[in-house]
């Protein structure tokens, strides 16, 4: 099976590109949600899931079509998880801000076991009036000294993959979208699905 129309329910524009990577292969066409509506969803859930699940429910039912969202976030374990749901809003600012509050809150924390980090991705794909799909995906990896790289979005100029000695952000988008928590969620999807591309 390959999906026709699927909207991608972000108004990210980095996330949406990753999806484009990610999905494009599976579905014939694939949309941008701020393409076809002005839609503004409040994150009120107490987990990726349930935020994933609102952005999902949401746009298909202003869209007819079948949406994909996400939920992600970065969890670093010297912090308690800390920012995780809350990694878009931990602090006011560009994202060039967070990874700065990242860095000073892991000031004392020199030893590379100490900045020990997964990001995580909860999926929901809604397929309207029929049924909503959640899968969840990892990726883990460490906390750099200081940011390097300037392609992708969020918290990649300090994020490095374990298995890799480069940050997210000066991996290509192809690297980064074979092993990221996004593709592993909808490395499941595909396979729930039974997807072909
Ligand atoms: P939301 O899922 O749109 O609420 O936001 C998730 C936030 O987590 C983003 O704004 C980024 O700060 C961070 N994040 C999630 N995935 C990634 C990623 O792949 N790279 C860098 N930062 C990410």
């Amino acid at each position: 099976m390959k999906i026709d129309k699927l909207v991608i329910a972000t108004g990210n524009a980095g996330k949406f590109r990753e999806f484009q990577e990610i999905a494009g292969a599976f579905v014939n066409e694939v949309i941008f949600a701020p393409e076809i509506a002005k839609l503004i969803v409040e994150e009120t859930g107490r987990t990726y899931s349930e935020n994933a699940m609102l952005k999902a429910a949401a746009w298909a039912k202003c869209s007819g079509l079948p949406c994909l969202a996400d939920d992600s976030g970065l969890e670093v374990n010297a912090l308690d998880g800390a920012p995780g749901l809350f990694s878009a809003r931990i602090i006011k600012g560009t994202d060039g801000n967070k990874v700065s509050w990242l860095l000073e809150s892991l000031r004392d924390k020199h030893d590379k076991s100490e900045r020990v980090a997964r990001f995580a991705a909860s999926l929901a794909l809604c397929v309207p009036d029929d049924y909503i799909l959640i899968c969840e995906g990892f990726c883990y990896g460490t906390i750099a000294n200081a940011p390097a790289g300037d392609n992708g979005f969020g918290y990649d100029p300090v994020f490095i993959p374990d298995g890799y000695s480069k940050t997210f952000a000066e991996l290509d988008s192809a690297a980064k979208n074979s092993i990221s928590h996004r593709y592993n969620a909808f490395k499941k999807l595909v396979t729930i699905l039974n997807l072909h591309k």
